[in-house]
């Protein structure tokens, strides 16, 4: 049976799933994960019921980039283990002011993606090398990019612009918000399970190590606390979040730090990690009694509260405050402490619920429900990739037809 490969490729590992379909929509089949890409690069994969697929180990030089990370998966996966791919969807970061929507991969489309480049250094060059490197080997196999970018585009202008020149929004300077596939899971998830919530106005946390939150109305994003980059917004394990520029300007004038030197210094040296000066894991900061731990988690909860209702103003109101991600679904700690902080809009928690592990963790009188919904970005991929397979087969029927 043909599958759908998902693919998502970060800087030095390459997550993948299988999924294969039917009438219900796809289904994971086969989840893994290469690592260690260009040190000590180790392939891992497990079936659904959780039992190995693989584990293997390379050379450094048999796997020295994203590209052939990609290779080395696909390999083991067709050669080994009999799986034959329909299509690859992937999460691209970045679809830039041009795309609104998952796209099907050519030529003119991968060059525009490169082009966004700049708005993500550090994700889209590996987002787009698998991509390269599958096209090379199966020119014919269609490839589908997913952007984290394209569920916001229906911002208004007034949520879309920095109040700098217009010039530059034309040039792309714009307030794209991120983590799109995860909110768009996470909405398509409460018509599922919640539809009443589902069309009201809500707030996702996507806390991971990555971190932003989404105002959705109906469904429908509005706003986000991230921007034109990814760094945007609340702080995260290793990148600062909202900072004045000016502070910017003080590390390149003053401290005559390089471009390069800032840009490592924002996306890997700073938030959790860089406030505590222990660890970017909440989960170290929560069993540490040392100072710079409790600072960090404080700050992280605080920040959270502070957007909740800059994101309430943006909504005109609040009905429903999920929790998503790694730390928004395993870390009943932080969902106390931001239900806190979100108490004046009408969050009411129910302590109880919120270790149990199930979906409403608020009391029944909560004027705002509180939720924890599992996100599952790579299965949105695959739904994409799946439509876009189905309207590609049924244009090409429809050219046969007319030719
Ligand atoms: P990514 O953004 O890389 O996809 P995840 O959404 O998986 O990451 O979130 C990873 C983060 O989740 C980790 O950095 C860690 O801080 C946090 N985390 C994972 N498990 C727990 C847990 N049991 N308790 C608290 N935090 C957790």
């Amino acid at each position: 049976m043909n599958s759908i490969l998902v693919v998502n490729a970060g800087s030095s590992s390459l997550k993948f799933q299988v999924f294969t379909t039917d009438a219900e929509g796809p289904t994971s089949t086969i989840r893994g994960q290469l690592d260690g890409i260009g040190t000590r690069p180790r392939l891992r994969a497990t079936r659904a019921d959780n039992t190995v697929l693989a584990d293997q180990s390379y050379e450094p030089g048999q796997v020295a980039d994203l590209a052939a990370a990609a290779v080395a998966a696909g390999t083991m996966l067709r050669e080994k283990h009999g799986v034959s791919f329909a299509a690859v969807g992937h999460r691209v970061v970045h679809g830039g002011p041009v795309y609104e929507r998952p796209v099907l991969i050519d030529d003119d489309v991968l060059s525009q993606l490169e082009r966004f480049a700049p708005l993500a250094p550090l994700h889209q060059p590996n987002n787009l090398a698998p991509i390269r490197a599958i096209r090379e080997r199966f020119p014919s196999l269609p490839q589908v990019a997913c952007f984290d970018t394209a569920f916001h585009r229906g911002h208004t202008p007034a949520a879309n612009y920095y109040a700098i020149p217009q010039h530059l929004y034309n040039d792309g300077v714009r307030r794209y918000g991120f983590h799109g596939l995860s909110y768009e899971y996470i909405a398509s998830r409460l018509e599922q399970i919640a539809p009443a919530i589902a069309r009201s106005r809500v707030i996702v946390a996507h806390l991971g190590s990555g971190a932003s939150m989404c105002a959705l109305a109906a469904g429908r994003s509005v706003e986000s606390t991230m921007g034109f980059t990814a760094l945007d917004g609340l702080p995260m394990g290793t990148r600062p979040g909202q900072i004045d520029p000016g502070v910017l300007l003080y590390l390149l004038i003053d401290k005559g730090m390089s471009p390069t030197a800032v840009q490592k210094f924002l996306y890997s040296e700073c938030g959790l990690k860089g406030l505590s000066g222990i660890s970017n894991d909440v989960r170290d900061l929560q069993s540490s009694e040392q100072p710079g731990a409790r600072l960090a988690m404080e700050h992280f909860v605080y920040r959270i509260g502070l957007n909740a209702g800059m994101l309430a103003a943006a909504l005109g109101g609040l009905d429903a405050f999920v929790f998503t991600a790694g730390i928004g679904e395993r870390s009943s700690i932080v969902r106390a402490r931001v239900a806190e902080r979100i108490a004046w809009l009408g969050a009411d928690l129910d302590p109880a619920a919120n270790e149990a592990g199930v979906t409403v963790i608020s009391r029944q009188q909560s004027r705002v429900a509180v939720l924890v919904v599992p996100t599952d970005e790579e299965l949105m991929i695959a739904r994409h990739t799946l439509v876009l397979l189905s309207s590609d087969a049924a244009r090409n029927t429809d050219q046969r037809r007319t030719a």
